[in-house]
């Protein structure tokens, strides 16, 4: 486990370049009520290969936390 510039750079299975730069997110055209793009898609920058989409839903359980907070008095 010494080649740490392995893990650190991911690279594109359909061009093979190598960089975290290359890989972009994209919002989606779709927009809900609040504006708010209806999911991302994450994708190689050079030939366009999509390697996820991530959905709002994804986003809001991210930052969710899964206790509830007590409210300041
Ligand atoms: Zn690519």
């Amino acid at each position: 486990m010494t080649e740490t510039s392995e893990t650190a750079a991911p690279k594109c299975p359909s061009c093979s370049i190598v960089g975290v730069e290359y890989i972009v997110s994209t919002p989606s055209r779709e927009r809900s009520k609040a504006k708010q793009p209806w999911f991302y898609i994450i994708h190689c920058s050079a030939c366009g290969h999509v390697y996820n989409t991530l959905s709002k839903h994804t986003f809001t359980q991210a930052v969710t936390p899964n206790f509830v907070l007590p409210k300041p008095s």
